[in-house]
């Protein structure tokens, strides 16, 4: 089990959808104090009580691949072998950032195929 914990990072509360909320992916959640966390959080819904990256899972990812770092968090996927990396649409370069691209590696060694959302934007990368 992780001891990490979040941090500063809040990049979740923008990148990933909240259905009970219908708040759409990559805008930010009302509800987020950007950089500190989450103010309803005893009441959050229950997707964002389930929702961890895989950062926050694995310490084996470097700490500095911390989602608000590299501006891009990776998830687990309903595509089976496969995972998700939803990149900041604010930061769209850093799809192709030396971090980007060493955690693309690292996910294809586990994954079979590797999704890529950045807004409106989506790409695939396979093994
Ligand atoms: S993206 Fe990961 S590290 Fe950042 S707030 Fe969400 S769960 Fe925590
Ligand atoms: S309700 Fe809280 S945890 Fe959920 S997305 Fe909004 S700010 Fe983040």
């Amino acid at each position: 089990m992780s001891e990490r914990n979040c941090g500063e990072c809040t990049l979740c509360c923008k990148l990933m959808g909240v259905p009970e909320l219908k708040k759409p992916a990559a805008k930010w959640c009302a509800s987020c104090d950007q950089g500190k966390g989450c103010s309803i959080y005893e009441e959050r819904p229950q997707s964002c009580r389930n929702f961890q990256c895989f950062w926050l899972m694995d310490e084996n990812f470097p700490d500095e691949f911390r989602p608000d770092r590299i501006h891009a968090l990776a998830a687990f996927n309903d595509v089976k072998d496969s995972c998700v990396l939803h990149v900041d649409p604010a930061k769209p370069r850093a799809m192709g950032s030396p971090e980007v691209q060493a955690l693309t590696d690292a996910l294809l060694k586990v994954y079979s195929k590797v999704f890529f959302l950045c807004g409106k934007e989506s790409a695939m990368m396979q093994r």
